[in-house]
């Protein structure tokens, strides 16, 4: 089984010790190329570097809903300058999240819509974080869109009219750990089967939202528990894993545009 971790955050500091033996677990458990992603300028550059130094891990570059207090236009082409790389593969994450609201309702809107602007012209497809947006992320997406774009919603934890909505603009659903989680994840378990095949991509968003069964053993989340998250999401789904898998590797590396 070769699987896709298609989101996680490779340089978080939780990785300082041992992020070498990290990515060689990943490839042990059948994990075998990784997208880390972007949340700053800083944490974007470190995840292009780390790009360059593991063959098996691609990077995308943005701001988060959080770090849009944070956000500049020279911030935004030091990012631009980043895509220059080959390894970068998408642009993200980037979105609403009104839960924490760790930068006001306005930063994030306006910074998403520049970096929505600025994607369009990249050419690059969009990882999109989107959390209790109550339909501004959607109203958005639709008004300032790129006119064709490709994008996943990573981590989805939304209803079924958002999920339907997100499936009609040709997005890709991201499925983490959640799935695995008794009652956080019943309402994602009742959703996925709704899901076509080929717009499913599964992630970790490690180090967070370790899934169970290794939930029990540490809280660190990490690449290689990203097959119990295709493993959940097959049996919820009453299909195949290896089969799943297959198609789930095919779709996060043609979103990606990775051979
Ligand atoms: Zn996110
Ligand atoms: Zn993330």
């Amino acid at each position: 089984m070769q699987i896709f971790d298609s989101h996680c955050h490779l340089d978080d500091p939780a990785f300082d010790r041992d992020r070498a033996g990290v990515i060689e677990s990943a490839r042990t458990a059948g994990v075998i190329r990784l997208m880390t992603i972007g949340v700053t300028p800083e944490t974007s550059a470190q995840a292009v570097m780390l790009a360059d130094e593991y063959p098996e891990v691609y990077a995308s570059v943005g701001i988060h809903p959080h770090d849009a207090k944070t956000c500049s236009a020279p911030a935004l082409e030091q990012l631009v300058q980043l895509t220059k790389n080959p390894k970068v593969c998408a642009w993200g994450e980037i979105g609403l999240d009104f839960n924490r609201m760790y930068s006001p309702q306005e930063q994030q809107e306006h910074w998403f819509i520049k970096q929505l602007e600025l994607a369009a012209g990249l050419a690059l497809p969009l990882i999109f974080h989107e959390r209790d947006s109550n339909g501004r992320f959607l109203e958005i997406l639709t008004h300032h869109g790129p006119p064709a774009f490709k994008g996943v919603v990573h981590c989805f934890s939304g209803t079924q009219k958002e999920l339907e909505q997100y499936l009609e603009l040709g997005l890709h659903i991201g499925i983490t750990g959640i799935i695995t989680l008794q009652s956080r994840g019943a309402q994602l378990r009742q959703l996925v089967s709704l899901v076509p095949a080929e717009r499913l991509l599964v992630e970790t968003d490690a180090p967070y939202l370790t899934p169970a069964p290794e939930k029990n053993r540490t809280r660190r989340n990490e690449p290689a528990f990203v097959k119990a998250v295709l493993l959940k999401l097959a049996e919820v789904r009453k299909e195949d894993p290896e089969k799943l898998a297959r198609i789930v590797w095919e779709n996060t590396n043609r979103l990606y545009s990775i051979n």
